[in-house]
């Protein structure tokens, strides 16, 4: 059974808005497992796994990989029966039906999260930022083509998300525009006043 002080939060955001920066930090700060499901995903595609190769191909495009893969990765190991009781979730999930299976599952293993986070930034910013990222990060899917196609993805298939979670009242909405300390300390406060 969960402890009381247990913390499970989703970090929603577009591409570039700072996701995985603040999720590290936000895990470090409530003790609690991060778990980015781009980099585990990266990591199948380098040990050159079954789920690796079959994901591959939408990563490089900027496309979301199918439900169903992403699901059978992260249902048990994240929210399994046995899993740590407190994380910090980030790029998960990214659509409607990811947000429902896991949700099921949840309650089954009382994984149910106490907040989604959602980092907001403009689209220009946005652009912007992915732009600088693209020329520094080294990552294969950060080309500019490809960066855009994925705020594409993340406009016409995560945004219902924040509905979704608004009509459960779970919606911290975060301005992600300032520097890293600034948009944290804003993250914590907002989470305090909540989880209060
Ligand atoms: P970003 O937020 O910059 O797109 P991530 O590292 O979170 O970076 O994700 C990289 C890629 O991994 C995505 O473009 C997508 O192809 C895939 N991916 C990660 N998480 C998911 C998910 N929950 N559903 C579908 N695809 C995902």
């Amino acid at each position: 059974m969960a402890a009381p002080d247990d913390i499970r939060l989703l970090m929603l955001g577009a591409p570039g808005s700072g996701k995985g920066t603040q999720g590290t930090r936000l895990a470090e700060r409530y003790d609690a497992r991060h778990v980015s499901t781009g980099d585990l995903l990266r990591a199948q595609v380098e040990q050159g796994t079954e789920l690796g190769q079959l994901a591959q191909p939408y990563m490089d495009r900027g496309d979301l990989v199918p439900d169903e893969l992403i699901l059978g990765m992260v249902l048990d190991d994240v929210l399994g029966p046995d899993s740590e009781p407190s994380f910090v979730l980030d790029g998960f999930p990214r659509t409607v039906a990811q947000a429902k299976a896991a949700y099921e599952q949840a309650v089954r293993t009382g994984r149910t999260v106490h907040a989604v986070v959602c980092l907001e930034i403009s689209h220009d910013e946005l652009i912007a930022r992915l732009d600088k990222r693209g020329a520094e990060s080294g990552r294969a899917d950060d080309t500019a083509d490809t960066v855009r196609h994925r705020i594409e993805e993340y406009e016409q298939k995560t945004l219902p998300l924040l509905d979704y979670y608004e009509g459960r009242d779970l919606l911290v909405r975060v301005d992600a525009v300032g520097d890293v300390d600034e948009v944290t300390q804003r993250i914590v406060a907002a989470l305090s006043e909540r989880l209060r």
